[in-house]
């Protein structure tokens, strides 16, 4: 953990995607039978799990290895470690017992690739959002007895959103255990993926960001931060563009509420971007772009903002140079690289 690389850094990537044999072959039957009821999933999987084309064959060929393949990846670009967790949409196409199932047999199989490669890896818990008391036991079996440092969850689960009280266990949970929860995207819900779908907008371009900005702002605005101040929420891909929305939503939020437009909206004891501020910590996953940076380091706050490279899927190692170069200082950028992450997943 004390190793120093030459540039006065380490250089942990906070958002690196895994996925298992099992899950994998899980996927390949749904694309199979064609009658999982997730456009999102049909589209993003029946590419990277089916197109012939070299994108998606280097894609699943590296997001499914755990050993020289990925470690010589790491030391090409100089990532010391990754932080890792269960591909989108992870166990969340399942019924409850199936998820369950496959989400304990991941996080082991997690924990004994982390075994292997202890300075290397680490990793958050996947779970079943559709089985909320199995899962607050599996993250924190995944913290207690698997040594990971956190939990994961890809956004909706089934058009399924956790501003619902059936997903409190789940929060508790974390906020007992006092580890993050990071809410990484899933393709849009199918309820509004349609519109995406007929120009490939659904995925990663900016489906991922609506739908995982849409389900950060039904947690905020449902109250759940009142009921559970001390949760810590990771977002990726710079906070999927909410930091840019902070001004306005708290001018319109506080004017649904005074003129008491919706049951769903009832007052909150801070400001919507107060809990952003003060409960959320967030990674630069496949947004390696200097403007957008440092808009969020400025209005977040230095010690909220990690690196992250979001691997398989933007493996590039121009964007690690150029956050190198980022106009920090000395200490910052080693924030920014390494004592953030640390400090937030206790690494
Ligand atoms: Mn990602």
């Amino acid at each position: 953990m004390d190793k120093i690389s030459p540039q006065g850094y380490r250089r942990i990537a906070t958002e690196e995607g895994w996925i298992t044999k099992e899950l994998m072959d899980r996927y390949q039957a749904l694309l199979e039978r064609g009658d999982h009821g997730d456009p999102g999933f049909q589209s993003l999987w029946g590419f990277f799990g089916r197109s012939p084309s070299q994108r998606a064959r280097d894609l699943l060929e590296r997001i499914q290895d755990m050993d020289a393949r990925r470690i010589a990846d790491m030391d090409a670009t100089g990532i010391d470690m990754q932080l890792l967790m269960l591909t989108s949409p992870g166990v969340q196409m399942f019924q409850p017992d199936e998820a369950v199932a496959l989400a304990a047999s991941s996080n082991d199989q997690l924990a004994e690739t982390i075994a292997r490669y202890p300075t290397r890896f680490s990793g958050l818990a996947a779970f079943a959002p559709n089985a909320p008391e199995a899962a607050a036991q599996e993250i924190e079996r995944g913290v207690k007895k698997l040594g990971l440092k956190g939990a994961l969850v890809n956004s909706h689960t089934q058009g399924k959103y956790m501003d619902d009280a059936f997903y409190w266990p789940i929060f508790e949970a974390c906020e007992a255990l006092d580890v993050p929860l990071y809410i990484h995207p899933n393709t849009p819900s199918p309820q509004m993926v349609e519109p995406f779908l007929s120009r490939c907008l659904d995925a990663a371009i900016y489906g991922f960001a609506a739908e995982t900005g849409l389900h950060v702002m039904r947690l905020i605005v449902s109250g759940l931060f009142d009921r559970y101040p001390r949760l810590k929420i990771v977002l990726g891909h710079l906070g999927e563009g909410l930091p840019f929305w902070l001004s306005r939503m708290d001018f319109m939020h506080a004017g649904i509420v005074r003129a008491g437009r919706s049951p769903g909206a009832l007052p909150l004891q801070r400001k919507p971007s107060d809990y952003l501020r003060e409960n959320f910590y967030y990674t630069t996953s496949g947004m390696a772009w200097e403007p957008a940076i440092t808009f969020v380091q400025q209005q977040m706050g230095f010690d909220r903002v990690m690196y992250a490279m979001d691997y398989p899927y933007q493996y590039v190692a121009e964007e690690v140079q150029a956050m190198d170069a980022l106009p920090l200082t000395p200490e910052q950028k080693k924030m920014f690289f390494q004592t953030n992450a640390e400090r937030i997943f206790r690494l």
